[in-house]
């Protein structure tokens, strides 16, 4: 277990509760020392004193009837050892510094004790609850004890400081909660704006306030966010330009091909299939260009986009697609961007894995997530390449050999990782243990 906190909470109060605890111990020596000491001196004084001019008056050695008006009067009680415990003794506390201080001053080993009795003798009908009485037991009287009542103090004296020092502890508590809060709002709203960035989301320019550390960290924030989106976007319209136009060239060159004499038919097919294959990868870079933030995200079950796509690979011979689909919940997203990251890794599968393929479907109901996995039977990947295959226009050492013959940009698993981020989401590669590649991403569920 950590005892050092990390939130900045958790260290604020912590701090707060040592320096509250170190003041309070200063205080509480001080008061003893300057005041409390002063003051049980003076009490000793006075009992010592009491019990001194008692025992020399032998008030407890008159007739039961002169020491019950006595009682009456003062309050003050004599008892044998056994009425003592009768009445409580038992109950009362020995307290060692009382008694050798009144011992001292009496010149005679005295037995101090203070406690709780229910029971005045000046006010008999209303039993004055909790009345503090201190017990004197001294050695020139030995059979005697002495009961004092003292009615100034009682136990609701004390509460006043247990209810002051509870509410210095929680005002401390609390300003430090106040003082922290104010700090990290900045900061979570700094973090929600740095996770949108790293989604591929720009959000308008943070407000800079809290304190002066704060507005400069703010600032540098948007700052980046700025520069970063500038970046894209001059990337996009790169990407975008360029593959524009190329297509014009590409149909010239089509275009003359047609031209070509029959007898040179196998030219014209090499040079229409190079042709295809340069589109398709065009296309890509505009897909990866063109950001599907415009899209609009609509409430759709992930399998009936599944079943869409099934439906369309069906037509081709020799692929197979096997269905697990779980019941799922309609959940917000962008219908397009999802279709092409699903056709993208059925495409995959096949491509680079087998002729058979298995899709399936689940829910997590307690992350609130929608499951998809896409596996084949293939051969898989290694697994040192796998890290780096989400990155653009990264292709695996098999794709790059022309044993399949496909083209591809290596901008597939890419574009669908930003969809998918874009989404809230997530999306692995694995292998599966019994051979293949499992291509898994999970999108939260949103009503
Ligand atoms: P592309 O298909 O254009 O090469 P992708 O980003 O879609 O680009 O894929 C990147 C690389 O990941 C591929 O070149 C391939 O090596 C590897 N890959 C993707 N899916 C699979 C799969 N199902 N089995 C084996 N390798 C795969």
């Amino acid at each position: 277990m950590r005892l050092f906190p990390k939130s900045a909470f958790g260290q604020t109060v912590l701090l707060i509760g040592i320096v509250l605890l170190i003041n309070q111990m200063v205080s509480y020596l001080l008061v003893t020392h300057y005041f409390i000491r002063p003051s049980y001196q003076q009490i000793n004084e006075l009992i010592a004193d009491q019990a001194r001019v008692l025992l020399n008056e032998n008030i407890h050695q008159r007739s039961a009837s002169e020491r019950n008006e006595f009682a009456q009067l003062t309050g003050i009680q004599f008892f044998s050892p056994q009425q003592a415990i009768e009445n409580g003794l038992n109950d009362a506390t020995f307290y060692a510094f009382i008694s050798n201080a009144v011992s001292k001053r009496l010149n005679a080993s005295t037995d101090v004790r203070l406690g709780l009795r229910t029971t005045d003798p000046r006010d008999v009908q209303s039993l004055s609850a909790n009345a503090y009485t201190v017990w004197i037991n001294s050695s020139t009287a030995p059979d005697t004890w002495i009961a004092l009542p003292m009615r100034g103090l009682s136990e609701a004296d004390f509460s006043p400081l247990t209810f002051y020092l509870i509410v210095i502890g929680v005002l401390s508590v609390l300003g430090g909660w106040l003082f922290v809060r104010r700090l990290n709002r900045p900061l979570q709203s700094l973090e929600l704006a740095a996770m949108d960035v790293s989604r591929g989301i720009f959000p308008a320019p943070l407000r800079e306030d809290g304190t002066s550390e704060m507005m400069a960290v703010t600032q540098a924030f948007n700052r980046m966010s700025k520069g970063i989106k500038q970046l894209e976007a001059d990337r996009n319209l790169m990407t975008a330009g360029i593959s524009h136009d190329l297509r014009t060239p590409l149909t010239r060159i089509r275009l003359a091909t047609e031209m070509l004499p029959d007898e040179q038919e196998w030219v014209k097919d090499g040079i229409v299939h190079d042709i295809e294959d340069m589109n398709a990868i065009i296309d890509q870079f505009i897909d990866y260009a063109r950001q599907d933030t415009n899209e609009r995200r609509e409430p759709i079950d992930l399998n009936l986009l599944i079943k869409e796509l099934v439906q369309v690979r069906h037509v081709e011979e020799n692929h197979h697609i096997q269905l697990h689909l779980a019941p799922l919940p309609e959940t917000l997203i962008r219908k397009i961007a999802i279709k092409r990251v699903l056709d993208n890794l059925i495409e995959n599968a096949f491509k680079y894995g087998s002729p058979n393929i298995e899709i399936s479907t689940a829910i997590d109901a307690r992350r609130k997530v929608i499951c998809c996995t896409v596996r084949d039977f293939g051969t898989g990947i290694d697994e040192d390449e796998i890290e780096s295959l989400f990155a653009p226009f990264v292709r695996g050492d098999k794709a790059r050999g022309a044993a399949n013959g496909s083209a591809g940009s290596g901008l597939g698993l890419a574009i669908s990782k930003r969809i998918i981020d874009m989404h809230g989401g997530a999306i692995s590669i694995t292998n599966h243990p019994a051979g293949g590649l499992v291509a898994y991403f999970e999108l939260p569920a949103i009503r």
